[in-house]
């Protein structure tokens, strides 16, 4: 068996560790003669392993009693029209336009209500997090929505937007339990797992308990009401079984690494190896403006398309794998999560240095 160095964006690496024990537990979960795949949702089995996943999230983000945890499928997809849907009272929402997943997280509220972009950062590729410190926020919205992270063009809210009172709305998907957040902040905080957390198919939504109502809007499903999945304690229907026994595992994982501002450390120690010889390299470039960039996704080009290609079949042969950026970036991507260890960044930052050696 040989793994290698996975920098993919998402479904992305998993702690080793995890699917060791994972591998262990497959065909005899606990003395139960079967796999958790195999487990009805509504067995104590099964409750044990929901309960103690939602725990043990409440533990790592210090999350308040008046904040429920929804353990929801289809994605981050699913909550940019779930979103509206129930929180759109008065038809208004601002949206901070950062990247592709704002975009459409904003142009899918528009099939609701009137969605504002009150910030966006699209003249420079969105390389860049605007200025958000007085922003002009529509008297009637109800909610102001970021995308915390932008997974593609690796820039992060650093501080966030000053929302002049109104509910913040984020999606953080893809820096998830990276670094402590003061859940506090939010009215609502969201994002699939498959890109710090676990495997792909849920999204793990944090909701403030009283921005869960049964005043939706006119035809929205049933299934896509916070309610119905807060009463039935995210089994209303099957859930995502085998995922949230996953990400079970990576919440003690986190715990036994010595919890998120322990991760928070790791996470900057790894970034600054990257960025550091970023900044020095005369092969190499990052794109995004040096006080936004993201700890979680780098990305980074020679500046020419050929060049770009050659060093990632060069990486990949390399054992350092799924570097190669976002079609609408181009050149490379680095997503180095939490499970990417400090020795897979040293490993690429080691590659990249002679490989700049060997073909400047
Ligand atoms: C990947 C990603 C999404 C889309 O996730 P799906 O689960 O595929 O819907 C949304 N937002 C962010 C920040 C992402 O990184």
């Amino acid at each position: 068996m040989s793994r290698v160095y996975n920098f993919s964006a998402g479904p992305a690496v998993l702690p080793e560790e995890v699917l060791r024990e994972a591998a262990a537990e497959m065909l005899d979960y606990k003395g139960t003669g079967m796999s958790v795949m195999e487990m009805s949702h509504r067995s104590g089995a099964f409750e044990d392993i929901l309960n103690t996943a939602e725990q043990d999230l409440r533990d790592l983000m210090e999350i308040p009693e008046n904040y429920k945890v929804l353990f929801l499928q289809g994605g981050a997809h699913l909550q940019f029209s779930m979103i509206p849907m129930n929180l759109m009272k008065n038809r208004v929402a601002d949206y901070i336009v950062t990247g592709q997943w704002a975009k459409r997280a904003y142009e899918e509220a528009a099939i609701f209500g009137k969605a504002n972009k009150i910030a966006d950062s699209s003249d420079k590729t969105f390389s860049y997090i605007p200025d958000c410190s007085d922003l002009t926020i529509s008297p009637e919205a109800d909610y102001v929505y970021i995308c915390e992270n932008n997974t593609i063009y690796g820039t992060k809210f650093h501080t966030l937007p000053n929302t002049k009172g109104k509910l913040l709305v984020s999606d953080v998907s893809s820096c998830f339990l990276s670094e402590p957040v003061d859940v506090r902040k939010y009215g609502l905080i969201y994002g699939g797992v498959q890109k710090n957390i676990g495997p792909a198919g849920m999204v793990i939504v944090i909701i403030r308990e009283d921005l869960i109502t049964k005043d939706t809007l006119p035809g929205t499903p049933t299934y896509m009401k916070y309610k119905i999945h807060a009463d039935h304690g995210s089994l209303y229907n099957t859930p995502n079984s085998y995922c949230i026994y996953m990400c079970g595992k990576v919440f003690q994982w986190l715990k036994a690494m010595g919890g998120l501002s322990v991760m928070k450390q790791r996470n900057e120690e790894k970034a600054a190896i990257l960025y550091d010889y970023l900044d020095q390299s005369r092969l190499f470039r990052g794109t995004v403006r040096k006080e936004d960039r993201s700890l979680m996704n780098v990305p980074f080009v020679t500046g020419d398309k050929e060049k770009d290609e050659k060093f990632v079949q060069a990486a990949k042969a390399a054992g350092l794998v799924n570097l190669k950026g976002h079609r609408s970036v181009g050149g490379m991507r680095a997503s180095i999560y939490n499970a990417m260890p400090k020795a897979g960044v040293e490993a690429l930052v080691e590659f990249m240095r002679k490989y700049e050696e060997e073909n400047r």
